[in-house]
């Protein structure tokens, strides 16, 4: 049948659609929580909060916590705010949060529960298309620190995981797009199939994206679950990651520039590691086209100046893959197979820009 089945994570499950609800309302009854908090930034407090809870069976006592929408308050300031919130609403250890919302709401929301009184149960309800097939699975949370993305954070796995691909309905297009570009890199490091789908992907309907979105979470899943500490395996889903945080990076600590969404940043990361895997490993020139037409084709392009190029290069040295001061990327081999730990030269990076640049 067409239903979307529940899929077995690390030690957690991630419910699709009616499975969700069915799920979370047999855990609350099973639970018994002494109170239940529900994290939602504006949008999702209008847009999915009268969703959820419509779905929700029994009674329970509720209080919403509501932060600003955005990456900016991905921070320690905002985290702050809802451990208060939470101190002052008497959330104690048997109490419950669940994160209902994007990325931040999710990555923020599960670092607080995992802290607030050194751990609270938490439960992800991804809104967006990017916290859908990515964020909110695999259990890494954290906040950025000043610029820095995800500097502070543990890795703590939720109760369970709803997806309501509904949601989806409200979201804006730029953020679908934001979402897809995570989608397109589960092809590329894991599935050769899955990338040309992605890549025919002219009109999303409905029926086609829910199997899209399931068929991303279990490529996440998998490579979490066979390994959730990124000794090797899981260092392949910062495919783009290594340029496209510092890029992020620096576009949200500029007044001038118009900011990138993560999804928009990864994919000129992934145009930039594409051109790096042509000189380093061998890809073929053709795949690194390829994937360069591909991503132009979906995101609008941005012009490098030499100085973006000095500055992006110089926030490299807050990647969470570096050891012993060296920069590792993830590369590719072919569509589907890539390296991880390779060093490549700062020359090599400024020629990838003028390749993304022409
Ligand atoms: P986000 O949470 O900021 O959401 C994007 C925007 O969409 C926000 O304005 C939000 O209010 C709005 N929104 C959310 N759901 C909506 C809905 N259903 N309808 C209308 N508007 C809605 O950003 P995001 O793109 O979801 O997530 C980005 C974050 O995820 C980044 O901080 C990134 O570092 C993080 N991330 C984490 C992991 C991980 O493994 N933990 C993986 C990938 C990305
Ligand atoms: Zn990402």
């Amino acid at each position: 049948d067409n239903k979307l089945k529940s899929i077995a994570a690390q030690n957690y499950y991630v419910h699709f659609n009616e499975n969700a609800y069915s799920a979370i309302n047999n855990s609350l009854e099973t639970n018994r929580y002494s109170k239940i908090f529900i994290l939602v930034d504006e949008q999702t407090h209008e847009y999915c909060l009268p969703t959820f809870m419509s779905n929700i069976v029994g009674e329970y006592d509720f209080e919403i916590i509501e932060i600003e929408s955005g990456e900016i308050y991905k921070n320690i300031e905002t985290a702050t705010q809802v451990w208060l919130a939470l101190s002052e609403l008497n959330a104690d250890r048997k109490s419950l949060l669940i994160n209902l919302g994007g990325g931040v709401v999710t990555d923020l929301g599960g670092f607080i529960a995992s802290t607030y009184q050194r751990g609270i149960h938490f439960i992800n309800v991804p809104t967006t298309l990017l916290s859908m097939v990515d964020a909110s699975i695999g259990g890494k949370t954290g906040i950025d620190l000043g610029v820095i993305k995800n500097q502070i954070g543990v890795i703590n796995t939720p109760e369970m995981v709803l997806i309501d691909t509904s949601f989806l309905q409200t979201l804006p297009r730029e953020q679908m797009r934001s979402g897809l570009a995570e989608m397109l890199k589960h092809g590329l490091i894991q599935d050769e199939q899955y990338w040309k789908k992605m890549t025919h992907l002219n009109q999303l309907n409905e029926e086609i994206l829910d199997e899209l979105i399931y068929h991303s979470v279990i490529i996440k899943n998998k490579v979490v679950t066979q390994d959730p500490t990124e000794k090797n395996l899981r260092k392949t889903l910062n495919f783009g990651h290594t340029l496209g945080h510092a890029i992020e990076s620096y576009f949200l600590q500029s007044d001038e520039k118009k900011m990138l969404l993560h999804g928009e940043a990864i994919a000129i990361g992934m145009i930039l590691a594409a051109y790096l895997s042509s000189e380093v490993t061998g890809f073929p020139v053709e795949q690194r086209d390829e994937i360069k037409e591909v991503l132009h084709s979906f995101y609008d392009s941005v012009f490098f100046e030499p100085n973006d190029i000095e500055a992006i290069i110089a926030l490299l040295k807050y990647d969470k893959k570096n050891t012993h001061g060296n920069i590792n990327f993830v590369l590719l081999e072919t569509i589907g197979n890539p390296i991880i730990d390779i060093t490549v030269s700062n020359e090599l990076i400024y020629s990838a820009f003028e390749y993304y640049n022409s």
